[in-house]
């Protein structure tokens, strides 16, 4: 399955409690990127520029990336992918990389919040992890990207009748809830 949701919108939560309920790895996107960054990789050195400035990083190195981990074993028997696709294009190579490894998706959960809302949490985020793409300028153009990119990248899915939504607002626990009751109906 895909979790996709604006920043700052709980997917990352949501899938490490999604992937511990359902017995399968959650594999982050971003995550991969910060770890990368952290140790200094030349994966990490090639993406800490776009991700400090809100970018995306080039599909050149996020596909390779993708196509890398999403081979390995640990997947063959389910997966949850956070952060990834997030533009028509990435779409496009996941078939691929899917149809390739024999694997299909069950379901797309989109997780959604409004935009104020969105901003507030990743201020308060930056306070307590201050994570280098966390102030509001650079939070505002991850926004907008997801708006522009990724809000079309939901559509294509929803033509293929795989998509569930879920509200992204209230607590960590009651987001959880609504997400275990909306994959029980999805499956
Ligand atoms: P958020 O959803 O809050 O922006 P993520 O941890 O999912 O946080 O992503 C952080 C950054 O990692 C993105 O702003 C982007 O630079 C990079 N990134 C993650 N996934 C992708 C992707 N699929 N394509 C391109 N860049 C990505």
């Amino acid at each position: 399955m895909l979790i996709i949701g604006p920043p700052g919108s709980g997917k990352g939560t949501q899938a490490a409690r999604i992937s511990e309920r359902l017995g399968v790895v959650a594999i982050s996107t971003g995550d991969i990127f910060r770890d990368n960054v952290k140790r200094e990789t030349p994966l990490g050195v090639e993406a800490k520029t776009f991700m400090d400035a809100g970018d995306f990083v080039p599909d050149s190195v996020t596909n390779r990336m993708v196509r890398d981990r999403l081979a390995a074993d640990d997947v063959q028997e389910g997966f949850l992918l956070d952060g990834y696709p997030r533009t028509a294009s990435q779409v496009a190579e996941l078939d691929d990389i899917l149809r390739e490894n024999e694997l299909a998706l069950d379901v797309v959960l989109q997780l959604t919040a409004d935009d104020e809302e969105l901003v507030r949490r990743l201020l308060g985020r930056a306070e307590l992890d201050g994570r280098s793409d966390d102030n509001e300028q650079v939070i505002r153009h991850r926004l907008g990207l997801y708006h522009d990119q990724t809000a079309p990248v939901v559509s294509r899915y929803d033509e293929r009748g795989i998509v569930t939504r879920v509200d992204g607002i209230g607590t960590i626990d009651e987001v959880t809830d609504r997400v275990m009751t909306a994959l029980k109906v999805a499956r």
